[in-house]
């Protein structure tokens, strides 16, 4: 018999119907005898609701309070799920992440889970019941309830799946991983397979359908993640460790990202320190930051821009205060009208000449970017939005994606 970890987003549990279908689904796989632990996160939009009835209140709500009142989104829905397997005549138990044994650390709506005690999740899978696990969300080391972040469910669904030695099953509105997002880009194509590594790469840098830190862990423990429509018709996409039977092009796959704050601090005067002090003020408060540039000295000053997620808006307010204190020369602006348009592929550390590519697909359809960045598996740029779409079909269609 062998066990495995399902999870089932919040379009899969959007409505009471298709609470029930979820369960007819894993009900399924139980009759062909695997064990089956679920994972949900909130029904439907439920989280955005929740998040803006705080917002009603404070433009900036505390974050253990955000917390609190996100985590019951996955509360309701694993209540009703198992409501519906108990009246569909199996044993099933509800348990929120501390019942699940998710300990977390960090920050309060941007926790990591630090540990899973597994053991609850055994038992009761031993006694035979169908396990329903809340995604997004933990406990921490003083006995509050966190969370893991927008999207964390999937998180949670992969940490516990590494705790079982299982593969991870991610059911969603979607085909699979496409390599551009078909909402962009119609003639995008599904991915069979993706490595971990383009996955966490074009996960972190914008495709919405997984989680990059879901993919770190299964990447850490060789996890398999199986990403499919949530009815079970079509052929999902595994992703997996690299092997040469995958894809050999120079780029898997393209992305998108609208979640982009640049913030541009003029005259910083140009020395090593007080570059240093901005980055540490940043670092303070946890907040990533992604892009970095900085222009050439002009009389002693520099400007210094980098972007991070428009999330951390409030916070950079706070940050850049405090950075003003200690250098007052310093003026600062930030731009929401950004995205970032990032090109990824393991074939990138074979061949030469993608960045170079890019650029003339770029120039030739005269999008101007603003900053560039590079690891060994992508290239990213900021443009301005309006040119996205242009820039993703230009891309797409000459890179052959
Ligand atoms: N419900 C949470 C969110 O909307 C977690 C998740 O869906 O994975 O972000
Ligand atoms: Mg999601």
């Amino acid at each position: 018999m062998a066990v495995v970890v399902q999870k089932y987003g919040g379009s899969s549990v959007a409505t009471i119907e298709k609470i029930k279908a979820v369960a007819e689904r894993v009900i399924e796989r139980k009759k062909k005898g695997d064990e089956v632990v679920v994972v949900v996160s909130a029904m439907g939009k439920t989280t955005d609701h929740l998040i803006n009835m705080a917002k009603e209140i404070s433009p900036n709500p505390n974050r253990r309070e955000l917390d609190m009142l996100m985590s019951t989104g996955e509360q309701v829905s694993i209540a009703l799920l198992s409501i519906a397997f108990q009246q569909f005549g199996y044993d099933a138990i509800s348990l929120t992440g501390f019942q699940a044994g998710i300990l977390t650390e960090g920050m309060h709506t941007k926790n990591r889970i630090a540990d899973v005690r597994i053991e609850n999740v055994k038992k009761h899978l031993d006694e035979g019941k169908i396990v329903i696990v809340a995604g997004f969300q933990g406990i921490n080391q003083f006995g509050d309830i966190t969370t893991l972040g927008r999207g964390g469910s999937d998180t949670s669904a992969v940490a516990l799946a590494s705790k079982l030695k299982c593969t991870c099953e991610i059911y969603t509105d979607v085909e699979g991983i496409y390599n551009v997002d078909p909402r962009m880009y119609s003639d995008a194509k599904k991915l069979d397979n993706i490595s971990y590594e383009e996955m966490m790469e074009m996960a972190s840098l914008g495709a919405g359908v997984m989680e990059a830190r879901a993919v770190e862990i299964a990447c850490k423990y060789n996890i398999p993640i199986y990403v499919a429509l949530n009815t079970g018709e079509k052929l999902g996409t595994y992703i997996k460790e690299y092997d040469e039977t995958m894809e050999n092009k120079a780029i898997t796959g393209l992305t998108a990202s609208d979640d982009v704050l640049m913030v541009t601090i003029r005259n910083v005067p140009c020395k090593a320190k007080s570059i240093a002090l901005i980055f540490e003020r940043i670092a303070k408060y946890n907040v990533n930051i992604d892009m970095i540039s900085q222009t050439a000295p002009l009389d002693g000053y520099v400007n210094v821009s980098f972007t991070t997620s428009k999330e951390d808006i409030y916070t950079i307010d706070d940050i850049t205060k405090e950075i003003k204190k200690e250098i007052p020369t310093i003026k600062v602006s930030k731009e929401l009208d950004i995205s970032k348009i990032s090109v990824v592929g393991i074939g990138m550390m074979k061949q030469s000449g993608v960045a170079a590519k890019v650029f003339s697909i770029l120039s030739e359809n005269n999008i101007e970017f603003k900053q560039v960045t590079t690891s060994e598996i992508s290239i990213s740029y900021t443009i301005d939005s309006i040119d996205k779409g242009r820039a993703v079909t230009a891309l797409a269609k000459e890179l052959n994606l």
